[in-house]
């Protein structure tokens, strides 16, 4: 068969790439019993001209990015901005200069139900809509068609997503423009939208209140940390990152898109113009001490020209500390390898129709409130050399 059904579900990351680019629009992007969206080709209408798979970024060539030309850490300089932003800001100061341009934003963005759609953004007052991590399967709806029609309109567009969204872009566009920015994510992986939304339901149940905000990386209770807060519209609560069933199971990798344990964009080979993560290496760092951790820091490749000059344009907006790779990269364990898969993964998602509170209970373990304050305790009062120590007693 030459379509996009050849493709198969550990390898399909669901950009879309190839529905969009279907001329008979016979390919659908259809949620599966897990939550993740896999194309669905109507037989009847298609034409088997093969554009599809053309298009399918897993099928095309390894390694078909940029190894980055350049590496910083930034902090932007609008304190504001900085405290929406999930690190550093490193988006949000080249996302403002594209609408000062007259440009297009694409990112991630929340919707009234807490799910997570791409959107396209003009003002800069939309901005906050688009700021911070969702560790969610972002749904990119019809956005790659909307990209290519802003750049025939001659609009400048910055387009931010996960290395797979942004591969999936330009594979579909076919080729570069120079009006076109993109931005790729360091990526630990992304769980369902199915998963999230019955978390965020459960969340609310013990709140007594629907959630309606929900922020994975707030640096309101915790800095920059990996800590989040989330509000029923009267009242905020702190999230903390391992006490919570969804956000731990999350960092520790047990619940992603089965294409994101063998993501083969998880590494130095960048898609996009840009990469941005955290900057965890700052324990280390010398010369960026000018620069303040507990505000966020974020490290950035630049991995293209023009990626390189529009970094000139914004370097009155922002502190760029220019530093190897090596340093810059340092704690970034899926720039170099995708995250490794954990037998519970299947195991959690073969039980996803079950109540939250026992999914929770049964599969999604996390830290107990009282044993992450000790953790925290010992972290204070005991040195590292000491904690070093104690922990290989355990071992
Ligand atoms: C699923 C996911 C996993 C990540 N894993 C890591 C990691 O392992 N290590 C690391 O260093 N950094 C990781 N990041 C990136 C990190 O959380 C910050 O986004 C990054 O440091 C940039 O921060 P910022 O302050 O520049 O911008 P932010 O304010 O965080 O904005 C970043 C951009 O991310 C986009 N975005 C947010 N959520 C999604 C989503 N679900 N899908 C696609 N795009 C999205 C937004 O549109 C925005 O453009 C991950 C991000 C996501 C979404």
């Amino acid at each position: 068969m030459d379509n996009v059904s050849v493709v198969s579900h550990e390898v399909c990351s669901g950009c879309g790439a190839c529905a969009s680019a279907c001329p008979k629009n016979c390919i659908s992007m259809v949620y599966d019993q897990e939550g993740f969206a896999f194309p669905s080709v109507d037989l009847q209408t298609c034409v088997e001209c093969g554009l599809c798979l053309k298009k399918c970024p897993q099928k095309k060539a390894d390694r078909a990015g940029n190894d980055p030309l350049a590496s910083f850490v930034l902090q932007d300089k609008d304190e504001e901005c900085l405290q929406r932003s999930t690190s550093g800001g490193a988006f949000v100061c080249i996302a403002r200069h594209v609408l000062k341009l007259g440009g297009v934003v694409f990112g991630a963005s929340y919707d009234d139900s807490l799910h997570v759609t791409h959107i396209a953004i003009t003002e800069l007052l939309d901005l906050p809509k688009l700021q911070g991590s969702k560790y969610v399967s972002s749904d990119l709806k019809d956005a790659y068609r909307r990209v290519k029609d802003f750049l025939k309109e001659g609009r400048y567009v910055l387009f931010s997503g996960t290395p797979c969204q942004v591969a999936g872009l330009k594979s579909f566009l076919g080729e570069d423009s120079d009006l076109l920015l993109t931005m790729d994510l360091v990526c630990h992986g992304t769980p369902s939208q199915k998963l999230f939304q019955k978390y965020i339901r459960w969340l609310g149940e013990k709140k007594n209140a629907p959630i309606k905000q929900f922020v994975f990386r707030s640096k309101k209770f915790f800095g920059w940390s990996l800590g989040g807060e989330c509000s029923d519209g009267k009242k905020t609560y702190p999230v903390r990152a391992l006490c919570d069933p969804y956000y731990a199971a999350f960092l520790r990798g047990e619940t992603f898109r089965k294409s994101c344990y063998s993501c083969k964009f998880a590494n130095m080979n960048r898609y996009g113009d840009f990469t941005v993560g955290d900057f965890w290496g700052f324990h280390e760092m010398t010369e960026t001490m000018a620069l303040d951790p507990k505000k966020g820091l974020s490290m950035l490749l630049v991995n293209s020209p023009k990626g390189l000059s529009l970094l000139k344009a914004i370097e009155k907006e922002a502190n760029v500390v220019s530093m190897d790779l090596n340093t810059v990269s340092s704690g970034n364990w899926n720039l170099y390898h995708p995250s490794v898969f954990k037998a519970i993964r299947d195991v959690i998602y073969a039980n996803i129709d079950l109540p939250f509170d026992e999914l929770q209970k049964k599969y999604l373990c996390h830290e107990e409130p009282f044993m992450y304050y000790v953790r925290r305790l010992r972290r204070k009062l005991l040195p590292q050399k000491l904690r070093d120590a104690l922990n290989k007693l355990r071992r």
